[in-house]
């Protein structure tokens, strides 16, 4: 948590005073994409994997809630 955020968490005057779910684009989640070897690849992800996608490629997609795997569809082609 940023201190700005932390400020925030700390204040029992402020809306976010003990939110849980208290971040900003600083410190909050972060997008990004590793190859297989787990190396970050440097261009956008969003983009990166749907071309990945297209290319017949499976992208796994890891959240708070464990991994889904996304492979290629009809829609996405
Ligand atoms: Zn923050």
């Amino acid at each position: 948590m940023c201190p700005r955020c932390q400020c925030e968490y700390r204040r029992p005057d402020d809306r976010r005073f003990h939110a849980e779910a208290n971040c900003c684009p600083k410190c909050g989640p972060q997008l990004f994409l590793l190859d297989a070897e787990g190396h970050r690849l440097p261009d956008d992800p969003l983009a990166t994997a749907l071309a990945m996608l297209r290319q017949g490629k499976i992208v796994a997609i890891k959240g708070l809630g464990g991994f889904s795997t996304w492979p290629v569809t009809h829609a996405m082609r």
